[in-house]
């Protein structure tokens, strides 16, 4: 076992420390930006299917809210923990604003296993937390969205019980919802399309040709999945992917990705929805599986599952030029550092993830318009944010002579510290 930490606060802070002291920032905002502005932690009793009651512990950060309201997904896990979600929390301040969209940044959890629930005990938890956390949502406050293991069902709940509270129907408290109650065109795709997109960038930037590019990907669900989805499009062949059920790698050229996606639909595992396909090896075993996609010989590693993926254990076997962090967190700074060294590009997560809370954006302009945009309008307007983005950072890059996720943080940090000192301190 490695003696790194794998605490994602302090890897957070420890990210945000080094590009401000890059970039000397003044030590007054430092101090102000590596702070959470509210934590809120909550006990969610829920009446179970038997009749007995259990209660979760769920947790709603809003990490600043300098650049406009909190933003962030709530997931669904058991390793959820007040430090994990004010990490992402802080992530999600840089996210938004290295994409330049007027949110601040901000998370929610509940330390739950929603595959031991049914349906019932899901809606009844995911309503009671809202509830417990409705004070300090709101469109214009704190707008949650999809997370690990929760999506467009949790958000309609989330907005219902938020419109019953209010008594009157208020769709842009969430974004992520199912169409027809308002949510965007492209949505469910837009953060694995976020991530292909910045795949042809980094992949260009790499000098690496994407068509016929080798690619593993660490994780299948949404994010990983659709970014898979749109590779496999584009010609890149996608050799290796895992989940929490094992791993599939191709026998022959690349997977069958189309087939994979769709069985995957019905199935939720990777293992199960390979079962009939031809030209894969299935592996059940899934520490091995994850091992063996992590450091497969390919061109490009997508890890899209959760935070601390790429360790100092397991570092110097990663075969990849080019990661591009489409989970939060999955690279630790020790690893992050080695692998730097041999001349990797870490795209890291506040850039390569951005693709979701942008279409998240766009899904709360046109709830507030009452207007709404057809997909090649979402999708082009998210490539326009996405190589925008890229530009900007690959400037700090060059600017301050640092890696990727330096250049990210500065850009995202000059930015919130910028409105900041614009606005002053309220005392
Ligand atoms: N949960 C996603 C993320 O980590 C999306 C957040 C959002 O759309 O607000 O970026």
């Amino acid at each position: 076992m490695s003696a790194e930490s794998l605490n994602p606060r302090e890897i957070a802070l420890q990210q945000f420390e080094k590009a401000a002291d890059i970039m000397k920032l003044d030590p007054g905002l430092k101090e102000i930006l590596s702070k959470p502005k509210i934590q809120v932690t909550v006990s969610v009793p829920v009446e179970m299917d038997d009749g007995s009651v259990k209660v979760f512990t769920g947790h709603r950060v809003i990490y600043n809210i300098a650049r406009g309201p909190g933003k962030g997904g709530i997931r669904f896990h058991p390793a959820v923990t007040l430090d994990e979600v004010t990490a992402l929390a802080e992530w999600m301040t840089w996210k938004t604003a290295v994409v330049n969209i007027p949110f601040g940044g901000a998370k929610g959890g509940i330390a739950v296993d929603p595959s031991k629930l049914s349906v019932g005990e899901i809606e009844r938890l995911t309503r009671r937390y809202t509830a417990e956390i409705i004070k300090i949502i709101g469109p214009e406050e704190d707008v949650p969205a999809p997370d690990v293991n929760t999506g467009p069902r949790e958000m309609a709940w989330i907005m219902d019980t938020y419109s019953m509270h209010i008594g009157r129907t208020e769709n842009a408290v969430v974004t992520g919802k199912p169409g027809v109650l308002g949510g965007s065109r492209g949505r469910p795709e837009a953060t694995g399309r976020g991530v292909y997109y910045v795949a042809m960038r980094a992949a260009e930037h790499k000098g690496i040709n994407l068509v016929g590019a080798k690619i593993a990907i660490q994780g299948f669900g949404n994010v990983g999945s659709h970014a898979a989805l749109f590779l496999h499009e584009h010609g890149a062949k996608i050799v290796a992917v895992s989940d929490a059920t094992g791993a599939v790698f191709a026998k022959g050229d690349r997977i069958d990705i189309p087939t994979l996606f769709e069985k995957v639909q019905e199935t939720k595992s990777v293992v199960k929805a390979a079962a009939g396909m031809s030209d894969v090896e299935i592996v059940e075993n899934v520490k091995e599986g994850n091992l063996r996609v992590l450091t497969a010989d390919v061109d490009i590693l997508i890890p899209a599952a959760l935070e601390n993926s790429i360790t100092s254990d397991i570092m110097k076997d990663i075969k990849a030029q080019v990661i591009i962090e489409a989970a939060n967190g999955p690279t630790t700074p020790v690893a992050e550092e080695y692998l730097v060294s041999k001349g990797k590009l870490i795209v890291p997560d506040i850039y390569a993830n951005a693709g979701g809370v942008t279409v998240s954006y766009f899904e709360w302009v046109q709830n507030r318009q009452g207007f709404y945009w057809t997909l090649e309008e979402v999708r082009e307007r998210l490539k326009i944010i996405m190589d925008q983005s890229f530009d900007d950072i690959v400037r700090m890059m060059n600017e301050y002579d640092v890696p990727m996720r330096e250049a990210a943080y500065i850009l995202a940090i000059s930015r919130v510290a910028e409105v900041t000192r614009m606005r002053g301190l309220y005392a």
